[in-house]
């Protein structure tokens, strides 16, 4: 950053301190690569005080410091505020001979400070944040190759904070990421209307199954459900209501379905549901509840009209030799079959 570029007036003070807030470095815990650079200024420019130095609205507040023993203090005994007002290594000999400082009650009284020297820390658009700066309790300057390192050790500080900022953006970019990649998964996995499993998502755990039955440690069973008359429902209330239809019978399935029972939306209204570790018989059981409960409840109540449900179902299990086609198939023909028997019941395998 070259000096010029340097926003110093009193003025810009907002945007000064929005710049050192971005920072996040307010408030932290001292950090050994903080006390690193204080330790190597102080040793380098042979002073016994040493600090990185923050000028915030009401205090000084230093992220790292060496022979002070405080962490802030108030804006009015600062030195600092100082060279921050001015481009380039703010240099003061001997405090008592400068009327700026020479009533500072750090320089009159404990810890008697005669000597500053203060290098900017310049924010990457140009706001000084504070300085590193080395005091010394006797009248005095530095060579020149003391002030080129301390002003080199004041970029490597502004050098580690941009590093931190963008480390902590990264980190907040990353989490964004995962959440719209587990958003985009589930998007990509689920009916937009109902909420279910759709189709492909179904088959991929289909697949899944299939190889455990095949390993012989399981046993399944998959049923095929397909509400009756529904276009009725659509041409006789709208396409709107039967939507609503939909979402309330995926309701009731997963109402009486088992945790572990996967359903899906098969396709416009059908659903499709695998029952892992059941019989046929067992499934027939879960098939007549659902009957039941269609048959005593109405689905949807519309301007003081009941619309009911009923259901033809088909149940077949997965075997060892089932592939997914011919699983598919054989549920699909057991399902037709109760459409043709009169629809509103349930066909198994024999
Ligand atoms: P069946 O008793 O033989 O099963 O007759 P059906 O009327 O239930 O079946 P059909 O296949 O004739 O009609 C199904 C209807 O489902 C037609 C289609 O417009 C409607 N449908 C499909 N997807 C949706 C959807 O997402 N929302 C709504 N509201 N209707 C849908
Ligand atoms: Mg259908
Ligand atoms: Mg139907």
């Amino acid at each position: 950053m070259s000096e010029n570029k340097i926003h110093c007036s009193v003025e810009q003070d907002d945007q000064r301190l929005l710049a050192l807030h971005r920072y996040q470095i307010l408030d932290t815990p001292e950090e050994p690569a903080f006390d690193d650079i204080v330790e190597i200024a102080s040793l380098i420019c042979e002073a016994p005080v040493a600090v990185i130095n923050f000028i915030d609205r009401n205090r000084q507040w230093f992220k790292s410091e060496k022979g002070l023993g405080v962490r802030e203090t108030p804006l009015d005994v600062s030195i600092c505020a100082h060279a921050i007002l001015q481009p380039g290594l703010f240099v003061v000999p001997d405090t008592t001979l400068d009327p700026r400082f020479s009533n500072n009650p750090l320089v009159t009284g404990h810890p008697y400070l005669r000597f500053y020297a203060g290098a900017l820390l310049v924010s990457s658009d140009g706001y000084p944040l504070g300085t590193l700066c080395v005091l010394d309790y006797t009248p005095r300057t530095l060579s020149e190759p003391q002030r080129f390192a301390l002003q080199a050790l004041a970029n490597q500080v502004m050098a580690h904070m941009e590093l931190m900022q963008a480390h902590r953006e990264q980190a907040i970019l990353i989490r964004d990421l995962k959440a719209m990649q587990s958003e985009l998964s589930k998007y990509a996995s689920t009916d937009p209307l109902t909420g279910l499993l759709n189709r492909r998502a179904f088959q991929q755990r289909l697949n899944q199954e299939l190889a455990l039955i095949k390993r012989g440690t399981h046993s399944a069973v998959l049923m095929l459900i397909d509400l009756d008359f529904f276009k009725e429902i659509n041409d006789t209330f709208g396409h709107q209501i039967g939507d609503q239809v939909l979402m309330n019978f995926s309701k009731v399935c997963s109402d009486t379905f088992r945790q572990a029972d996967v359903i899906s939306r098969w396709g416009g209204e059908e659903f499709l549901i695998m029952l892992p570790m059941t019989t046929v018989d067992e499934a027939r059981v879960v098939a007549d509840r659902l009957h039941k409960i269609l048959d005593a409840t109405s689905i949807l109540d519309v301007n003081g009209s009941s619309i009911y449900l009923s259901i033809s179902v088909g149940v077949s299990a997965l075997t060892d030799y089932s592939t997914v086609e011919d699983s598919l198939q054989r549920v699909d023909s057991l399902l037709y079959r109760a459409k043709n028997n009169g629809r509103n019941c349930t066909v198994t395998e024999c």
